[in-house]
């Protein structure tokens, strides 16, 4: 496989074939990273965080549960991660999350990386709106409040991702400085399978 270094705040994306996978490391630990993917054949059909709940009956992913589109189809399925934790429930952040919530200005958060990367790629920039947050731990309290705490992934942990069909897929590390990057922004690393052409945004 080859191997993909993705800088702090910033995005990579790539084509995945059918029955191929991505290994996504946190190198350094305690970085939440968010992940989505359209079907290569129509990046219409996007994945939807909110089906993948409806189709799994979870908030969370558990290894061997699939992402799934807005067609209601398995996209990628998560088939091995050494942390454990990731969310469904938050949107990727952007413009006015990390200026309002996290004090930082000029940054486009975690959806502009991941438009900037897969607009190339074909894919509709309005469309992309739903992640998957690995290392992300995030509760609901009393059915009604959303808790969110630093990402307990510890340095090296990998999640892999299987593609279920030929799938454009975008990685962004969190933006966030905030309990989403404990200790701040920091780089990840990915694995494709050879020869897969990786567009990154830095
Ligand atoms: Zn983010």
């Amino acid at each position: 496989m080859d191997h993909v270094h993705v800088e702090a705040k910033r995005g990579a994306a790539f084509e995945l074939p059918a029955g191929e996978s991505v290994e996504i490391t946190d190198t350094e630990g305690g970085q939440a990273i968010d992940v989505t993917a359209f079907p290569a054949a129509d990046p219409e059909e996007a994945f939807s965080a909110k089906y993948t709940y409806r189709r799994t009956g979870k908030v969370r992913l558990e290894t061997g549960d699939s992402m799934y589109t807005t067609a209601g189809d398995p996209i990628a399925t998560l088939v091995a991660d050494d942390c454990g934790v990731n969310d469904l429930l938050l949107g990727p952040c952007n413009e006015w999350i990390v200026s309002e919530y996290y004090g930082q200005e000029d940054e486009i958060g975690c959806r502009g990386n991941l438009q900037a990367v897969l607009e190339p790629l074909g894919v509709d920039p309005a469309r992309i709106q739903e992640v998957l947050n690995l290392f992300t731990r995030v509760t609901v309290t009393d059915h009604t409040y959303i808790d969110f705490r630093e990402p307990p992934s510890e340095p090296g942990d990998t999640a892999e991702l299987r593609a279920e069909r030929d799938a454009l897929v975008g990685v962004a590390p969190c933006t966030g400085d905030s309990v989403l990057s404990e200790g701040g922004p920091t780089p990840i690393d990915l694995r494709v399978p050879d020869g897969v052409e990786v567009t990154t945004n830095f």
